[in-house]
Order: structure tokens, then sequence, then C-alpha cells
């Protein structure tokens, strides 16, 4: 058993909230630095299903990667889908953290470096070899497989969602190395294509921003959900935070949500496909 408190400072020596962007919202959001801790979980979205299933495992602390009230809020009543987040949890003694961009950006054990793990990449190093912290990696491929069997690899070793992934660029083209960003980050696609990168892995792509992206560089993007593309980062954060509290003498157990939040729930392939 722990402290929150001591939860929370163990949690923020490898994800310091100082890292985070000046207009993110991360850290304790709701409950009690003096309650006790004996199971966390983690997911990445902070919904009203997850919160249910926080409640039901019996953690007394929520980690999410996602913000709940990104931007403010002036209620949590629980007339709002949000605001019944904040009830729930409240009322069954749980507590609500968040680590978004400062894990996005941590130097070790990011989100990305989850990612690049999903998918096997080796040598795994960051996007911008200059900066302290930073968005996406860059790794290698054991070996070269074509961009279809990259984007098949992918699917598989990501969390499943209904509508997978897609992908932009010739089929059949090698891949060897491979940038990654969990997250909507198909802005770092003339980045990763100047650091030698074949193929982005990112979500949330734009048909313009891709379009020219792939035109003007000849990068590949692979568009994931988004959801998929950060849950591999839970499992890292868990394990870390269970080992450290252990380290320290406390035993707290550590879940992960299998929840799918994904919010696109059907996939309709066109005629012919
Ligand atoms: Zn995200």
């Amino acid at each position: 058993m722990a402290r929150l408190a001591d939860v929370i400072a163990a949690f923020e020596r490898r994800y310091d909230p100082s890292w985070a962007a000046e207009w993110d919202t991360v850290g304790l959001v709701c409950g009690d630095p003096a309650t006790d801790v004996t199971r966390v979980h983690f997911a990445v979205d902070p919904v009203e299903v997850v919160a249910a299933a926080a409640v039901a495992a019996g953690a007394q602390l929520l980690v999410t990667h996602h913000p709940l009230f990104l931007g403010g809020t002036d209620s949590v009543a629980a007339t709002t889908a949000k605001g019944r987040v904040v009830h729930q949890l409240v009322t069954n003694g749980a507590a609500l953290y968040v680590a978004h961009t400062n894990a996005d950006v941590a130097p070790a054990d990011s989100v990305s470096d989850a990612l690049a793990a999903a998918v096997g990449l080796t040598d795994v190093r960051r996007l911008d070899p200059v900066a302290e912290l930073g968005l996406g990696r860059l790794g290698n491929l054991p070996a070269p497989v074509t961009l279809r069997e990259f984007a098949d690899a992918a699917a598989k070793a990501l969390p499943a969602t209904v509508w997978g992934v897609r992908a932009s660029g010739d089929p059949d083209r090698m891949i060897s190395t491979v940038a990654v960003a969990g997250g909507a980050c198909g802005d770092l696609a003339e980045q990763a294509a100047a650091a030698g990168a074949d193929v982005l892995l990112t979500s949330d792509l734009k048909h313009h921003r891709t379009s020219e992206a792939v035109a003007d560089t000849g990068i590949a993007l692979i568009d994931a959900a988004h959801w998929a593309t950060e849950h591999p980062w839970l499992a890292v954060a868990a394990d870390l935070l269970g080992r450290d509290l252990a380290d320290a003498g406390t035993t707290v157990e550590c879940t992960v949500s299998s929840t799918v939040t994904d919010p696109f729930t059907l996939h309709a392939h066109s005629p012919g496909d």
C-alpha cells in the first residue's frame, strides 16, 4: 500500500509534468493525496466506461493519457459525460491522474518508445537527435518488407480496432527505416522523411497533408487508430510504476485497461474491396 501522493511522486520521476506542452492539462484531476492506494488502473481515455472499469477493478487511482478537461471547465456536475466520470470516481474513492504530452516527449519510455517496441523496431532513437525531449522515434526493421507487409504487421501488432490501419504510398515500396509517433503526429512527416524514414506510423492523418507529404518527400504514411497508437504505452507505464514502488518497498498492483475507446465503432468495406 502507498499514499496517493507517493504514487504520484514516483510516477512524476518518470514523466515530469513540467515536460508537458503549455496548452496541455496534466496532473491530478480529482482525488485526495493522503488516500491509500493498493491498485492503479491505466487507460488511454478518461471516459465513463473506463471509470466504471477502474472502480470495478478496485482501483483507487485511474491514470489516463488523455486529459479529462483540456482547456478547463466551469462545472463537474453529473449532467455531462465528463461530470459523470468525476462523480463516478469520487463517489467510489478513486482519483484521476493525467500524463499526456509529458509522456509523449519523455526521454525514455515515452508513448512513441512503446509504439516502436510494439511494431518490433530495433536501434530505436529520437526522431530529433538534438532535442532532449521530443515527439517521435526512428527505428529499423529486422529485415526490409513492403509497405503492404508492414501495414499488415502493424495492424496485427497494435490493439485491434474495427478499422485497423490504412496506408498512403506505393504498397510495394520497400520499408526498412520506420518513424513512429503516437497520437496525431502527421505534421512530423517531413521531419521523418528528412531523418531517413521510409514510412511514418501515426494517427489522425488528413487528406491534403497526407497527399502533399507523400508527393513532396516520397515517405509513406500509415494511419492507425489514435487510441491504438497510444495504448502500448499503458503497459510500459504500469510496469515502471509497479517496479519503482516495489523498489521503494511498497506493493501496488498496476492493471491496464483492455476497453477499446477508439470512438469509431464500424467499418464498412466499399463494394469490390
Ligand atoms: Zn492522444
